[in-house]
C-alpha cells in the first residue's frame, strides 16, 4: 500500500484548504468499508484521506421545511435502516438499507459513501495477484476491456443498493465546495461511465439526501442475489408512485442506475387502472433497457429476473395504495 497521509477536519470549512493544500490525489474517506480494501489492493493510491465521516454538517436525520427529510451524508446504514423517521415515513428505504452487505458493514458504511461507491468489475476488484494475469484493462490504464471488448469506454457497474430508489423517490443530494452548497437531483448525480462512478468535482463532496414528503408516496425496492448476505445483488430494482407520477429505476446493471421510461408508462397505466397488466412493465423494461452482463448473471439471466422483479414492484405498488414509502 502506497503511503499516505491522513487529515480528520472538525468542520467542512476545514476541507477546503486541506483539498486545496494536498500535493497529488486525495481520497474522500467516510466508514472505509469499500475504500479501504481498495486501497488495500491498490485500486487507488491517493496521496492523502481526508475523513468526513465525524464532520457536523454530514450528520443527523432531521425534519426539512418542504415536510421531506435530510438524511446527513455521514449517517450509517444501520441508523437509517433503524430510524423511526426514515422507517415510519420511508419503509422501503429503511428496508434496502438493511439488505446492504452484513451488519458490520452497515454499522460502519455511510449513505454518502454507499451514494459515491465506486463502481466494480471482475476483472477489476481483484488482488494485485489475480489482476497481474490479465494485460491492464481501461480501468487500470490500459486500452481493452474483458466485459465489453468493442466498446469504447469503461463498462464497470454501478453497484450502490441505495442509488435506484433514491432516484425512484425523486430525492435531491446537498453537494458542498468551497464556494457554496447546492442541491440536485440524486439522478444527476451518476456518470454513466465506468472510470468515474459520480459526476462530482475533485473539490466537491455530498452532505446529505434530501427526500422529498411522504405524503402520497408509495415505493418499492427489490433486489436478486445468489447469496442473501454480504454479496452484492445481480439487480436491484426501485420503484415509486406519487401524485401523477411513476419512476422506476434498475441498477447493478450499467455504470449509473437506469430508468426505463416506456416501463415507466405502462406502470402508470396499470397503476391508474386504465389496462396492462404487471407482467407487461417487466416485459417492456427487459426489452428497452441495456444491460450490462457481469460475473453475477449473463444479459439474458438479469433480462429474466428484471421482468420478474417489475412485474412484482407493480404488483406491491398496486396493492399497497396506503403504503408510504
Ligand atoms: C463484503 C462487502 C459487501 C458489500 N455489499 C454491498 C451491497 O450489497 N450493496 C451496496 O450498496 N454496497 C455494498 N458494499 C459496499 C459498501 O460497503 C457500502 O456501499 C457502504 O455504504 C459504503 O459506504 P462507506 O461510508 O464505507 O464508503 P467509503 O468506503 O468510505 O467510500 C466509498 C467512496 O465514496 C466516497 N465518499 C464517501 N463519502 C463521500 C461523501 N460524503 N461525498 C463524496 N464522496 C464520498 C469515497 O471517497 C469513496 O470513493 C459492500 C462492501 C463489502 C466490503
Ligand atoms: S468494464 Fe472493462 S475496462 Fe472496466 S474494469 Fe471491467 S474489464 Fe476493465
Amino acid at each position: 500500500m502506497r503511503e499516505f497521509s491522513y487529515h480528520r477536519p472538525a468542520a467542512l470549512a476545514e476541507v477546503w484548504p486541506l483539498l486545496e493544500g494536498a500535493r497529488g490525489s486525495v481520497s474522500l474517506l467516510a466508514g472505509g468499508t469499500d475504500l479501504v480494501p481498495a486501497l488495500k489492493r491498490g485500486l487507488t493510491a491517493p496521496a492523502a484521506l481526508i475523513d468526513v465521516k465525524r464532520l457536523p454538517e454530514l450528520e443527523g436525520i432531521t425534519d426539512t421545511l418542504e415536510g421531506g427529510l435530510r438524511v446527513g451524508a455521514a449517517t450509517t446504514l444501520h441508523a437509517l435502516a433503524r430510524s423511526p423517521q426514515v422507517a415510519g415515513r420511508y419503509p422501503a428505504l429503511a428496508q434496502a438499507a438493511d439488505t446492504v452487505a452484513s451488519y458490520q458493514i452497515r454499522n460502519r458504511g455511510t449513505l454518502g459513501g454507499n451514494l459515491c461507491l465506486d463502481t466494480r468489475c471482475t476483472y477489476f476488484n481483484q488482488s494485485p495477484f489475480w489482476r497481474a494475469e490479465y494485460p491492464d484493462c481501461r480501468k487500470t490504464g490500459g486500452r481493452s476491456c474483458y466485459v465489453v471488448p468493442k466498446g469504447d469506454r469503461c463498462h464497470a457497474l454501478s453497484s450502490s443498493d441505495l442509488a435506484p430508489l433514491l432516484v425512484a423517490l425523486g430525492a435531491e443530494v446537498e453537494v458542498a465546495s468551497a464556494v457554496g452548497v447546492r442541491r440536485q437531483p440524486v439522478e444527476d448525480l451518476f456518470a454513466n461511465d465506468g472510470l468515474q462512478a459520480t459526476t462530482l468535482g475533485p473539490g466537491e463532496l455530498v452532505t446529505a439526501a434530501v427526500l422529498p414528503p411522504a405524503a402520497e408516496l408509495r415505493a418499492v425496492h427489490r433486489r436478486y442475489a445468489a447469496r442473501e448476505t454480504v454479496d452484492f445483488p445481480m439487480l436491484s430494482l426501485a420503484a415509486a408512485a406519487g401524485d401523477g407520477w411513476v419512476r422506476l429505476v434498475v441498477g447493478h446493471v450499467a455504470s449509473r442506475p437506469l430508468r426505463a421510461p416506456r416501463a415507466e408508462h405502462e406502470l402508470a397505466a396499470f397503476l391508474a387502472g386504465e389496462g396492462g397488466e404487471a407482467a407487461a412493465v417487466g416485459t417492456t423494461a427487459a426489452a428497452e433497457l441495456a444491460l450490462t452482463s457481469s460475473v453475477r448473471g449473463s444479459v439474458a439471466y438479469k433480462k429474466r429476473v428484471l421482468r420478474v422483479l417489475a412485474a412484482q414492484a407493480a404488483e406491491e405498488l398496486a396493492a399497497n395504495d396506503e403504503r408510504r414509502v
